[in-house]
């Protein structure tokens, strides 16, 4: 018996870290909005609930309800310093953790659930979707050739395995054997996707298992835009499932609103910008998760000072130690160091001339849409990929020379961006994919479309 549409109800699963909750808390947000009788109910772990609300001030519409699930870390849990363990100890509390939040959305509103959307990083939704006779749809968070690189792994571990940490070797063999991915290198590749030590994680387990549950979904949703694929990678993944949805940027409003009042940011990054002249402002922040080492900082910091270019450095305040003696100080007339800064108003400020980025995909894809071209710091994961994307298929942007910070490095680079004919061109090329962006997202586009049928296969789940 098919539910009516008073009775659907859409469970929206989390993956908790960096900013991939944040991205799929914006896709419920705005499914929300679209099909207003559908009830939502939102699964992540406390952390993210808060964070989510507080520092992001999303404004929720009243149809999605947030429910917390257990992070899966033991009581006096003492952690060994390496970054994967909390994703591992996580993973490894699902989906029975989820499964009770589940339980507690159908109890409390006495529907049951017909429709699971999820980060597609948690790939046990595959056979929780079947037990409970629910559509799965999947979201992707980063660029699609993360994703082909995902639906590709065993391929990949076969072909390349024996490289393993040999950087001056294998590691700059391309990947021409996948569709769509001949520019990239070995060394483009995560330790997920290509372990290159011993002890594979359970993260790198969990996510080795993309490809093969990825074609049992009902639609893949895409956090990006179909004009800007190179065509085999397009055709490629979109050959591999039932429904390929790229809908769009999901932390982005497109065309981006007008700012907001100035007075009305309460970090100050907005008046202060104000008050610089156009395109002249270096905005640095590298994410939610990401820090590059100290004595990149320290590099980083010194670079800027002695370039005396007006900067907006969005850097928490743990890090801040690593900052040369009296840096805040000396630069207070300079620039703006603030803890978080509301980035996609500050990329969308007149003022922003060049963002200095960890390639985090969120991070790229609303310097796009605001037309700021990149300097890339990539650190972990899917940024080594966006990087070389960001540099040498768009051209939009340059990684820093070594791929690490170095006081001159980061000299030569701003002075590319911002001073050179080369940084003209970026400027120009990232205009032109902005009006792709634009374009996809206006009513009619294609971003638009695939956004309705995806309402539309939810609609009739
Ligand atoms: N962000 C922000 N203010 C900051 C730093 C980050 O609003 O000071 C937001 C940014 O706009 C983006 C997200 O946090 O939407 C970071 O996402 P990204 O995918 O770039 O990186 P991640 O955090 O996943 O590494």
């Amino acid at each position: 018996v098919t539910q009516s549409l008073k009775e659907k109800h859409v469970a929206v699963l989390a993956f908790p870290f960096g900013s991939h909750d944040l991205t799929i808390l914006g896709l419920a947000c705005k499914l929300a909005r679209a099909a207003p009788n559908v009830q939502f109910s939102f699964f992540t772990i406390p952390k993210s609930n808060h964070s989510k609300f507080s520092t992001f001030k999303f404004d929720v519409p009243n149809n999605i309800r947030t429910y917390d699930v257990e992070d899966g870390v033991p009581v006096n849990h003492v952690f060994s310093g390496n970054p994967v363990e909390r994703l591992d100890l996580f993973l490894k509390a699902t989906p029975g953790n989820f499964q009770k939040g589940l339980d507690a959305a159908v109890m409390e509103t006495g529907r049951k659930v017909n429709c699971l959307v999820t980060d597609m990083f948690l790939t046990f939704a595959a056979d929780m979707a079947e037990d409970m006779k629910a559509t799965w749809i999947p979201l992707c968070v980063s660029i699609p050739h993360n994703l082909s690189a995902h639906v590709y792994t065993d391929l990949i571990r076969r072909l390349f395995s024996h490289v393993g940490g040999d950087k001056n070797g294998g590691q700059h063999q391309t990947l021409e054997l996948i569709p769509g991915l001949s520019p990239m290198h070995v060394k483009d590749l995560s330790d997920e996707i290509l372990p290159r030590h011993s002890n594979e994680t359970f993260f790198s387990y969990t996510l080795s298992k993309i490809g093969c549950v990825l074609p049992r979904s009902t639609a893949i949703v895409m956090n990006f835009c179909q004009e800007l694929y190179p065509t085999p990678l397009f055709d490629d993944l979109k050959s591999m499932f039932p429904a390929f949805l790229n809908v769009g940027f999901l932390t982005q409003e497109l065309p981006p609103s007008p700012l907001p009042p100035s007075d009305s940011d309460t970090t100050g990054c907005l008046s202060w910008l104000d008050k610089q002249s156009s395109k002249s402002v270096v905005y640095i922040s590298f994410g939610t998760a990401a820090a590059p080492p100290g004595e990149e900082l320290k590099a980083l910091a010194e670079a800027i000072e002695e370039s005396d270019i007006p900067f907006i450095w969005s850097l928490n305040n743990d890090h801040k130690h690593h900052l040369p003696n009296g840096f805040p100080q000396r630069t207070n007339k300079q620039g703006k160091l603030v803890p978080w800064a509301p980035q996609a108003m500050v990329l969308g400020h007149a003022s922003t001339g060049v963002f200095v980025t960890h390639c985090g995909a969120n991070s790229v894809f609303e310097s796009i849409a605001n037309g700021v071209p990149m300097i890339c710091r990539p650190m972990f994961g899917d940024h080594w990929m966006i990087g070389r994307v960001v540099e040498e298929i768009w051209g939009v942007g340059v990684k820093v020379e070594g791929l690490v910070f170095t006081k001159s490095g980061v000299l030569e680079s701003l002075k590319l961006v911002l001073g050179h004919e080369q940084g003209r061109q970026m400027r120009e090329r990232i205009k032109a994919l902005r009006e792709l962006v634009l374009k996809a997202a206006a009513p009619s586009g294609s971003a638009s479309q695939d956004f309705k049928t995806l309402v539309e296969t939810i609609l009739n789940s």
